[in-house]
């Protein structure tokens, strides 16, 4: 589904990025860990098409077709999902009407007349009663006021009404607390299934507890150093990374 081949970045003339390579199929999670500033953020930007990272070398394909040359909306209606694209508080537009607005943007971009409304009722019913989402919450006004909780909840939301083919989740380094942990895992695995993928980024080990990788990777200073399976997880919770920052 997604091949990324030697992909170099910079961002205000620094290299970020020096080379990376992964694959990932269909019905596949794979993990990227690794320190604080090794690039983690900037490849998931990248991926996303985020023009403030310039790519120098390389390529992002999907489904065979190379991405460089698509806006960050482009790629969105190709089935790229990152978390955190939209985190803006809108006043006055409600949880719901924002999520009409996207589906029936991305219908629009794809050709497709918008959703009628008893169909988009009717999805938006099974997705939140799926993520067990209140009705309340489906109401209120966009971010404003969201809990770390409830802003997990509702990037969940928007990814299950969106049914990305390739979601990747950025979990940053904030500390997200332990129920937003379980929101975002009981969604994201309430939603894979063998046609969709998942990158989950993190800096700690914990969410992979609860969202269990086929794959680990390890950024570090731009460049994947090691891959393993989940137990490279473990590896890195019990030994840090400094033994990877020594080897090199
Ligand atoms: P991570 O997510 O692994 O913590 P980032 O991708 O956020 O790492 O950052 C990698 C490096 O790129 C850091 O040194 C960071 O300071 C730098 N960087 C990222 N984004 C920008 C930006 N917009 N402007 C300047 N430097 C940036
Ligand atoms: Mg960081
Ligand atoms: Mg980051």
């Amino acid at each position: 589904m997604l091949q990324i081949k030697n992909l170099h970045a910079k961002v205000e003339d620094k290299d970020i990025l020096k080379g990376i390579n992964l694959t990932v199929n269909a019905g596949e999670v794979h993990a990227i860990m690794g320190p604080n500033g090794s690039g983690k953020s900037t490849l998931s930007a990248v991926i996303a098409g985020n023009e403030n990272y310039e790519v120098t070398e390389g390529e992002v394909i999907l489904d065979g077709e190379d991405l460089s040359e698509l806006a960050p909306e482009e790629r969105a209606h190709k089935g790229v999902f990152l978390s955190f694209q939209y985190p803006v508080e809108i006043p006055g537009v409600s949880v719901t009407n924002f999520m009409k607005t996207a589906i029936n943007e991305s219908r629009k971009a794809k050709g497709l007349e918008e959703m009628p409304a008893n169909e988009m009722l009717k999805l938006i019913r099974e997705k939140s009663e799926l993520l067990e989402i209140d009705r309340k919450f489906m109401s209120r006004s966009l971010n404003e006021g969201f809990s770390g909780g409830e802003k997990k909840r509702n990037e969940i939301f928007q990814m299950a009404m969106l049914d990305p083919k390739l979601a990747i989740l950025d979990e940053t380094d904030s500390g997200l607390d332990i129920d937003a942990l379980r929101i975002v895992a009981n969604g994201v695995n309430k939603l894979k299934s063998d046609k969709n993928a998942v990158i989950v980024i993190t800096h700690y080990q914990r969410l992979l507890d609860y969202i269990v990788p086929d794959f680990v990777h390890v950024l570090y200073n731009g460049k994947i150093v090691k891959s393993g399976g989940k137990e490279l997880a473990y590896e890195l919770e019990e030994k840090g990374y400094d033994w990877i920052k020594n080897e090199n």
